[in-house]
C-alpha cells in the first residue's frame, strides 16, 4: 500500500497470524503478564524491544538462536545482570516449554534437564558470585585508583529508568552513555517533546552534579522502532545513527531541545552523536545544536550551552580523529561497532561471532592509535563499547591513556576490584606485552595469564566456571 501506516498494518497482520498458528500447534499462548515464577526465556530471535514486554523480575536467563554476545538485547541483558547465551544456533528452541534449564551466561552453554551434580555445581558459581558481590560493596565510595595512585573515572552506560539506582549504589561517577533509543524503543510511538524532556530530566536529576551523556538517538542496525521500520540489505552499513536524525530534523531537534530543556538549573548535560563518519555531520549537529539551545535560552530556561561530542566507532573516524578533537569536547569510542566494522563482522550474526573479537591486534592499534593522534589537542577520551566493562579490556584501555572507562552497572564493581589491585605500570606492562601479538587468541590468552600472575584473576569470574571448563 501507498501509506507508509497502513503498510506497516502488515506486521499486526502477521502477528495475529502467528497467534493463531500458535494456537493450531496447541501452544500456550504469550504468557508474558501473567508470569509468577522465575523463567529463562528462550526464542529464535530476541530483540531488544522484546525485553520491554516481561516483567524483568521474573526473568533469570535469556537464550537467543539468533545473535551474538554484541547484539544490543545482550547488552540490555548484560547491563540488567541476566545470563545470556546467543547464538544457540542449534537449539530446538521450540520443544523448550516448561524445561528446566541452566544458563551459563560464562562460557556461553546451556544445560537442558541438568542433573543433581551440575544443580550443585552451579550453585556453588551462584554462591561465590553472591561473596564476591558484597566484597564489591566495600569498594562503592572508594574511588578507582591503581595501587600506585593513578585515577580513572568510571562512568555507566544507562538507558531505562532503573539504570539510576543500580548505577548509583555501584559507585558510577557519572553516565558515560545513555542510550536514547532505549525509551523509544519500549514505546509504541515517538515520544513528544514534553515527554522526552522528563525522560531524560530523571536522568540528569538522577546524577546531578555529575555528567550525563546523552547520545542522540541511533537507530537502525538491530535496533529497530517497531513505529519506525527501517528495512534494508545491509542495516548495519546503511541509515543507522546519525544518518537518520539529520535525514530527520524533527526527530534530532526535538530530541535535542528537550535534552537541553531537561538540563535547566543543573548544567550536567553532554550530547554525543553516534555513528559519526565525516566531519561534515559534525559541523551540521553541532550548528542545530547551537540553534536549539538559542531557541531554548530564549524561551527563557536557566541552560547553558552542553558540551558537545562523537562516538568514534567507524573506522574512517579514527583516521579523522585529529580533525574531529579540534572540532568537538569529548570522544568516546564505541568499540562494540568499531570492532564489527574493522573486521567487517556483523555484530549481531552468530555465523561470524567466532571472528568478532575486540582484543584483535587490528582493535587494539586503532584504539591505541586513538590516544596517540590526539595527544596534545586537549580532548577528553574514553571507552563506552562492551570491552570497557570487560575487566581484561579495562586494563588495556586504562594503561593506553584512555581519561575514563564507561560500561554496564553489572561491570562496574568487578571493573574497579581489579584496576584497584594493579599498577598503572604492571597494566602498562601487560599492554606493552599484548601489542606485539599476532592473534587475538594469543592476546586474550596471555593477558589471562598476566592477571593470573598478578592474583586477581578470582576478580575476574567465579573460579568453579573455568573449572568446569
Ligand atoms: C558501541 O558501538 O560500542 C556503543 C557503545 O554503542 P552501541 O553498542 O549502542 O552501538
Ligand atoms: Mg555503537
Amino acid at each position: 500500500m501507498e501509506d507508509p501506516y497502513l503498510r506497516e498494518r502488515a506486521t499486526d497482520i502477521r502477528d495475529l497470524g502467528r497467534r493463531i498458528l500458535s494456537h493450531l500447534q496447541e501452544k500456550t499462548p504469550s504468557v508474558t503478564e501473567e508470569l509468577t515464577e522465575p523463567v529463562i526465556i528462550v526464542g529464535e530471535e530476541l530483540t531488544a524491544s522484546m525485553l520491554g514486554e516481561f516483567p524483568l523480575d521474573k526473568v533469570k536467563g535469556l537464550v537467543s538462536v539468533m545473535g551474538s554476545s554484541s547484539s544490543h538485547v545482550a547488552i540490555l541483558a548484560r547491563a540488567m545482570g541476566i545470563p545470556t547465551v546467543m547464538g544457540a544456533v542449534d537449539l530446538p528452541y521450540s520443544k523448550l516449554d516448561k524445561v528446566d534449564m541452566i544458563v551459563d551466561g560464562y562460557s556461553g552453554q546451556i544445560f537442558t534437564y541438568p542433573s543433581d551434580a551440575i544443580i550443585d555445581s552451579y550453585q556453588q558459581i551462584v554462591d561465590e558470585e553472591r561473596l564476591l558481590e558484597s566484597e564489591y560493596e566495600q569498594l562503592k565510595d572508594l574511588p578507582c585508583e591503581t595501587l600506585d595512585g593513578q585515577r580513572i573515572g568510571l562512568y555507566v552506560n544507562t538507558g531505562l529508568l532503573a539504570d539510576i539506582n543500580r548505577s548509583l549504589d555501584r559507585g558510577a561517577e557519572g553516565v558515560g552513555l545513555y542510550r536514547t533509543e532505549v525509551p523509544f524503543m519500549i514505546r509504541d510511538r515517538f515520544p513528544t517533546e514534553a515527554e522526552q524532556e522528563q525522560i531524560y530530566r530523571q536522568q540528569l536529576q538522577g546524577f546531578a552534579p555529575a555528567p550525563v551523556t546523552i547520545r542522540t538517538l541511533d537507530v537502525g542496525g538491530d535496533k529497530a522502532l517497531p513505529y519506525f521500520p527501517i528495512k534494508e540489505e545491509n542495516p548495519f552499513l546503511g541509515w543507522r545513527g546519525i544518518r537518520v536524525t539529520l535525514d530527520h530534523l524533527e526527530i534530532f531537534m526535538a530530541q535535542i531541545r528537550a535534552m537541553i530543556k531537561a538540563s535547566a538549573g543543573l548544567h550536567n548535560l553532554k550530547i554525543m552523536l553516534p555513528m559519526i563518519s565525516n566531519v561534515a555531520e559534525v559541523e551540521e549537529a553541532q550548528s542545530l545544536i547551537r540553534r536549539a539551545y538559542a531557541e531554548v535560552k530564549e524561551e527563557g530556561y536557566d541552560v547553558i550551552m552542553p558540551k558537545v561530542g562523537v562516538m568514534i566507532e567507524v573506522p574512517a573516524a579514527v583516521y579523522q580523529v585529529k580533525e574531529l578533537a579540534g572540532m568537538v569536547d569529548f570522544m568516546s569510542v564505541g568499540s562494540n561497532d568499531l570492532t564489527q566494522y574493522l573486521l567487517a563482522v556483523d555484530r549481531n550474526n552468530s555465523r561470524v561471532a567466532g571472528l568478532y573479537h575486540t582484543f584483535h591486534p587490528a582493535v587494539l592499534r586503532a584504539l591505541n592509535d586513538i590516544v596517540e593522534q590526539t595527544k596534545g589537542e586537549g580532548i577528553k577520551l574514553s571507552v563506552c563499547g562492551e570491552m570497557a566493562g570487560d575487566p581484561l579490556g579495562a586494563i588495556l584501555i586504562m594503561a593506553m591513556g584512555y581519561d575514563t572507562l564507561s560500561m554496564s552497572s553489572t561491570s562496574l564493581p568487578k571493573v574497579k576490584a581489579v584496576l584497584r589491585k594493579l599498577t598503572m605500570e604492571q597494566a602498562e606492562d601487560m599492554l606493552a606485552q599484548v601489542m606485539s601479538l599476532a592473534h587475538a587468541d594469543a592476546v586474550k590468552q596471555t593477558l589471562m595469564k598476566l592477571v593470573r600472575e598478578a592474583g586477581v584473576e578470582r576478580l575476574i569470574r567465579p573460579s568453579k566456571t573455568a573449572a568446569l571448563q
